[in-house]
């Protein structure tokens, strides 16, 4: 069926198994059309004939271990020798994903359509382009990987030239079918080597591009860090990245992903890039994402260059970004260590947008079945111009194999289907219009450090706060968990002991609850008087920096003065603001938070029924040594409704 499939797409091809034993690299010439070294043409009487190309290899690897580098077309463009593209901001009549796309080819500018990339993964990916200007009139690219029956993968390269205009004749053998190709069949066979070492993120390990000021720059950077006790191993790690990483890696550095082929703490990792952005090796990169398609509609180096109401060119959607998800935070190196290349020489592949496992164009009336190989987990269908998505559940034991999906006018089936990690699914479009079918899985990837995480981090607060936002611009962080404290009847540790030692108190209690909420990866905000705000991405943290709050500062009474705090905490939606140049946190959360510590008697909690509802909390509550107390009290500026909340006492006390 797929094969099928393919044929009907990408047009007439070879007869026979797309997939023939190739023994060694080699052209086929095609039968069916004209190409063949002794000729140049058919007849120029009508359209020109079609010149087909193909390199296919065996390699190493599986298919699933190559997807990544093989599929990633941004980088095998510029490895295989292709121009940067500039990408045409007129798409007003395109649709589905279409774009309008141009190089420069020896100075002559060249136009062309851009279908959308078609691709399952890891199987197979390919794109039609049809030119507006120059000598070439339509390309068709398709690189299938086929497992090897004992490992491995055969890999075939397919390349379709059409010309546009007479010149084409010559120029198509010699541009594509001699240069290009010749450097495609060395490309592959050095990503697979690159898989086998396990440096998939740094395919041009091996060139030093640091100019001699760079070098002392990074010694002189690399020596402060050290002082700063990172270790020795992940400071030689940073400096292999800056002297032999290669000018994609460099130019969009996500510190998780970076953490995670190193096999780091993702942590750490990320406290090293934000030291090593103020030591100037790194300078900090904004991508605000589209939250349909997930490309990056707008990169800046300082988030309050962005414009929140933003728009997709390729979705046609206008959006309000949100630090949510969609802002994603990376790194990029600084000019004056090394320069990159900031270009891009292919804009849709599928690594653009590694989450969509397949995406196809089927005309009105058509039908397809591919078969993905997906790990298990959650995924929707969906396509640009029809509401909602259709859900499904990747499951080895209960997803079902093969399975048909219409896609009428009323939109898509209305329930979820489990579907195997490697099903048949067809498409059918009944649309009564072309349709493009995106299959993509729906959780966010773990590895992309988003703008609410970020701006929650102390090492972050501390260095960079201000670059963040705009004066008195306020953005939707998501939602935090929002700690207030208070120091019990310090008025009366004034009058007892004297202004000036109780000043000296209060501020040591400031030192503590500082350094106990950093412990406990919250973010210290701000201190108001002898009260403090936090904000914990994980309300148990914020739980446990007020257990070990009341510990350290019950102990610490040097004449018989305990020092209780009141502690409040609850959950929900914050929204950040840049106010008197640094982060502040508003919002009903953080008011709610305040009346709960209002509530709060000293050396108890109070939480909100939000906080105690969270699963971790949940377990954590009847091991802890804390006695609950449900009540309900009705919370000044909110309405009429009572609120449910929960005052936690410490069993010390209640005995
Ligand atoms: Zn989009």
């Amino acid at each position: 069926m797929q094969r099928s499939d393919e044929i009907r797409r990408f047009g007439r091809a070879r007869m026979g198994s797309p997939f023939q034993p190739f023994d060694k690299e080699m052209e086929s010439k095609s039968p069916t059309f004209f190409v063949s070294s002794s000729g140049f043409y058919h007849s120029l009487s009508m359209s020109y004939p079609e010149f087909h190309y193909t390199v296919a290899c065996r390699l190493h690897s599986a298919p699933e271990e190559l997807w990544p580098i093989v599929s990633d077309t941004n980088r095998f463009n510029f490895d295989t020798g292709l121009s940067s593209v500039e990408e045409l901001r007129d798409m007003s009549t395109l649709t589905n994903a279409r774009r309008r796309l141009k190089i420069e080819f020896l100075r002559i500018p060249i136009i062309w359509e851009e279908q959308p990339f078609e691709w399952v993964q890891p199987y197979r990916f390919g794109v039609r382009r049809v030119f507006k200007t120059g000598p070439v009139g339509e390309v068709r690219v398709l690189a299938q990987l086929q497992p090897g029956a004992s490992g491995g993968t055969t890999l075939t390269y397919d390349v379709w030239a059409r010309p546009r205009l007479a010149l084409g004749l010559i120029s198509i053998p010699m541009v594509i079918g001699f240069t290009s190709m010749r450097r495609v069949r060395k490309v592959f066979p050095s990503y697979d080597e690159l898989v086998r070492q396990g440096k998939g993120l740094m395919p041009e390990a091996v060139r030093e591009r640091l100019s001699g000021n760079g070098v002392r720059r990074l010694q002189t950077a690399l020596k402060a860090l050290q002082d700063q006790s990172f270790s020795g191993e992940l400071l030689e790690r940073l400096r292999d990245l800056i002297a032999t990483g290669d000018d994609f890696t460099l130019s969009r550095i996500r510190p998780y992903v970076m953490a995670d082929f190193w096999e780091v703490d993702r942590r750490e990792t990320l406290n090293l890039f934000f030291a090593a952005t103020r030591s100037g090796l790194f300078e900090l990169r904004w991508d605000i994402l589209c939250p349909a398609c997930r490309n990056s509609v707008q990169s800046f180096s300082t988030l309050s260059d962005a414009k929140p109401e933003t728009h997709c060119d390729t979705c046609q959607i206008d959006f309000r970004a949100n630090f949510d998800a969609y802002v994603e935070l990376s790194f990029r190196i600084s000019p004056s260590i090394r320069t990159v290349r900031d270009t891009v020489y292919c804009v849709g592949g599928p690594q653009v947008t590694p989450h969509i496992v397949a995406q196809q164009l089927l005309p009105e009336g058509d039908e397809r079945t591919i078969s993905p190989l997906l790990e298990p987990g959650r995924y929707r269908l969906r396509s640009p111009g029809v509401p909602g998505s259709l859900p499904l559940l990747v499951d080895e034991q209960t997803g079902r194999q093969a399975i048909a999906i219409p896609l009428g006018p009323a939109g898509w089936p209305p329930e979820e289907l489990p579907i195997t990690t490697h099903p048949e699914l067809q498409f059918r479009n009944e649309r009564g219009e072309e349709t493009l079918f995106v299959l993509e899985r729906t959780a966010w990837t773990d590895q992309a450090l988003t703008a609410a995480e970020v701006t929650a981090m102390p090492m972050f607060r501390d260095l960079f706060s201000r670059e963040v936002l705009r004066p008195n611009e306020q953005i939707s962080v998501g939602t935090l968990t929002v700690m207030f404290t208070d120091l019990c009847r310090s008025t009366a540790l004034y009058h007892e002991i004297g202004d000036a030692p109780a000043f000296g108190i209060v501020m040591d209690h400031l030192e503590i609850m500082k350094g106990l909420v950093a412990k406990h990866d919250g973010a210290f905000v701000k201190a108001m008087g002898d009260g403090t705000l936090s904000v914990f991405r994980n309300p148990l943290n914020a739980l446990r920096a007020a257990e070990e709050a009341h510990s350290t500062l019950g102990v610490r009474d040097s004449e018989n003065r305990p020092l209780m705090v009141k502690v409040g905490i609850h959950t929900g939606p914050c929204i950040i603001i840049n106010q008197n140049d640094r982060l502040d946190y508003f919002g009903s959360t953080v008011n709610i938070a305040a009346r709960l510590e209002s509530l709060s008697h000293g050396n108890d909690m109070v939480i909100s029924s939000q906080v105690y509802a969270d699963p971790e909390v949940f377990d954590w509550l009847p091991l802890a040594p804390w006695t609950l107390h449900h009540t309900e009290t009705m919370l000044k500026g909110f309405g009429e409704k009572s609120f449910p909340v929960l005052r936690l006492t410490h069993r010390s006390i209640d005995s």
